[in-house]
């Protein structure tokens, strides 16, 4: 089975629209998905060069606040080996007994420690009750003030130290500034070796004889966060004590906190250990770190203070979090990536080498990728806003499209359908003299003009079919024809005759003939001469034409005799129409004549009978009615 045929302006709609629409479609799609993908690789290009810029801005800053960080603990650092230098002099060189404030006063505590009783403008004096007060302890104590210059020179030069003092392993005390009520606060016993600041400085855990960093604390004497630097002191390899700078690093903390970081970032100081020394509220949150814990302590301020194990940075509450948390402090890598909820974060980390504290920056990859992220939005908006445009100009084209394809297919197939309609019924379009008209396509118009010649062609050949038929015809009538009565000729009637006699024979049906014969004639002639006889020859051949019946045959049989053939006819109905035509001609009203009578002689053909006997008979009997007067219709026996 073949296709189904299908209209010459369905195919070019669909051809047309098809070829069309489907390729810009395709073309305009590849454009956008063009688009969208170029916009997305410059958005991921910017983002990777937007991380790395702000990785690289972010960890310039932390670096060099790391970097001011350890100068100023450096600072410190420096400074507990001048003391350190300072107070192994004095115990290496212990005369003469330099007294820069005067002579203290040195006295006994109720509680039974020996302690200095008012400030001289140097430091406090606190011997435990534990150490019995000898000369030698006395002069210690009273010559130690030799120190006071230097513990006072420390703390009134460097802003960032509170305090400054030497503790001797025989539980003596030396700090500034003054401490009016030192006995208290100490109290009667007090045993260096207990302490881990005393610790951290002995020969065990410190051979190098180094400043080392305690912990950071917080000071219940309103210092806020503060942290010592220790170091030894050594008479030869005696230790004969530790001396330390308490500082406050509330600045420092107070400096990390108020970076004004951009993209929102947060950054955190942790100590060696992990645990938090400054943390905004906001990291805080998203680390899922319990709140700074409100810091009350009600110790002597030298005892060993540690700072909150709960407020760590490793102590997280989301274990996923506290997973990541540790292995970036476990890797110490300067930049990692944390998943937190749905949303990343980079977290870039440093150390300061001073006290191996790290600082550490949180930044929301959302709010580092926020200007890209908008820009890439504004991007897919123009994009979607595109679609939109094109999908309009898509429709304004396939309209436009559509007007243009109808008025070409119209173009095409009105005149291929009218000539289809014309070769569909030719006749009609020749009666109507249609003529096939240019178009202005050169293929239709050649089709147009052959059309035309062919029509032409046909016409010219119609015309001389019909003169060739009317010329037969012409002939034809010629031939039968007689050309005065216009009646059938002899030869003609006689072949009417023959034919019908053969009909009736076979048809066993009745028939017969009349003669009719006009009554003086050559009068006529002779009177009137023979033009006059022969109009009324003419009329009289007319009148019997008009009053024989359908079915009868009129001819001229020779001079002004006529034949008349008729068919179905019995005896009494071939002498009534004998008769009718007497009478008709009797009062017909010939020209210059007047009136002028026939004779009929009438015979009904017999069964077998040939034409010759029939007419011999019509004859006889025409003869006959000449004989009994004229104007009379005789039938044959
Ligand atoms: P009847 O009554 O006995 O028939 O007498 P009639 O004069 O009619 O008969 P007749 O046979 O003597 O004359 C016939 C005449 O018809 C003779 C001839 O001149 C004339 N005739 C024959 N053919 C024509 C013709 O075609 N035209 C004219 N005008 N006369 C014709
Ligand atoms: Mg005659
Ligand atoms: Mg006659």
């Amino acid at each position: 089975m073949g296709k189904p045929a299908v209209s010459l302006q369905r195919l070019i709609y669909r051809n047309y629209l098809r070829s069309a629409l489907s390729q810009m479609l395709v073309i305009e799609v590849v454009l956008l998905l063009l688009y969208f993908s170029i916009n997305n690789y410059i958005s991921e290009r910017n983002q990777a060069v937007l991380l790395q810029e702000v990785t690289h801005n972010l960890h310039t800053v932390v670096l060099k606040q790391a970097k001011s960080t350890s100068l100023q603990l450096e600072e410190i650092n420096r400074l507990a080996r001048i003391l350190q230098q300072d107070h192994s002099d004095f115990f290496t060189h212990p005369e003469p007994c330099f007294l820069p404030h005067g002579e203290p006063e040195l006295r006994v505590h109720d509680n039974g420690a020996y302690y200095k009783a008012t400030d001289n403008g140097g430091g406090s004096l606190y011997y435990a009750a534990t150490t019995t007060i000898g000369a030698a302890e006395q002069q210690k104590a009273r010559c130690s003030e030799r120190m006071d210059s230097l513990l006072k020179a420390i703390v009134t030069t460097n802003p960032m130290v509170t305090q400054v003092y030497f503790n001797s392993a025989d539980a003596m005390n030396r700090i500034y500034p003054f401490m009016t009520d030192a006995a208290e606060r100490f109290g009667a016993s007090w045993d260096v070796n207990d302490l881990a600041f005393y610790f951290l400085a002995d020969a065990r855990h410190n051979p190098q004889r180094q400043p080392v960093w305690t912990n950071a604390y917080f000071d219940p004497a309103g210092q806020g966060w503060v942290m010592s630097c220790i170091v030894p002191i050594y008479r030869g390899d005696v230790l004969e004590g530790v001396s330390g700078i308490d500082i406050t690093i509330d600045n420092l903390i107070q400096n990390i906190l108020q970076l004004e970081l951009s993209w929102n970032a947060g950054a955190i100081l942790v100590d060696q250990t992990g645990a938090i020394l400054a943390m905004p509220s906001q990291v805080e949150r998203i680390l899922g770190i319990q709140t700074a814990p409100a810091l009350q302590y009600q110790e002597p301020i030298i005892t060993t203070l540690v700072p909150s194990q709960e407020y760590h940075l490793l102590k997280s509450t989301e274990p996923t979090i506290r997973t990541q948390l540790q292995s970036l402090f476990d890797t110490g890598q300067a930049l990692t990536e944390l998943h937190i909820g749905d949303n990343t974060y980079f977290m870039l980390q440093t150390v300061v080498p001073e006290t191996g504290w790290r600082l550490l920056v949180l930044v929301a990859q959302a709010e580092v990728f926020a200007p890209i992220d908008a820009l890439h939005a504004t991007s897919n908006r123009i994009g979607y806003i595109a679609i939109g445009v094109m999908l309009l100009f898509y429709m304004i084209f396939f309209v436009l499209l559509l007007i243009i394809v109808r008025r070409l297919a119209n173009k095409i197939v009105t005149p291929i359908h009218l000539l289809s309609e014309a070769t569909a019924d030719f006749e009609r379009w020749r009666r109507c003299n249609h003529h096939a008209h240019e178009v202005g396509i050169v293929e239709l118009d050649r089709l147009n003009t052959n059309f035309n010649d062919m029509v032409n062609a046909l016409e010219q050949r119609t015309d001389q079919l019909a003169t060739a038929e009317s010329c037969a015809q012409l002939q034809e009538k010629l031939a039968t024809t007689d050309l005065l009565t216009e009646l059938y000729n002899r030869r003609k009637i006689e072949a009417v005759l023959s034919e019908m006699l053969m009909r009736c024979e076979r048809y066993a049906e009745s028939c017969g003939v009349i003669i009719c014969d006009l009554d003086y004639f050559k009068a006529v002639n002779d009177q009137h001469g023979h033009l006059v006889g022969d109009q009324v020859l003419t009329t009289a051949a007319r009148c019997l034409k008009h009053n024989v019946r359908q079915t009868d045959v009129v001819g001229r049989w020779g001079g002004e005799e006529f034949l008349v053939v008729c068919i179905m006819v019995d005896a009494a109905a071939i002498h009534m129409i004998a008769e009718k035509l007497r009478q008709a001609l009797a009062t017909t009203a010939f020209p210059v004549v007047g009136h002028k009578t026939a004779s009929f002689g009438v015979a009904l053909h017999r069964a077998g009978e040939t034409q010759t006997a029939l007419l011999a008979r019509a004859d006889e009997a025409l003869y006959e009615a000449k004989n009994h007067g004229r104007n009379r219709v005789a039938i044959a026996p």
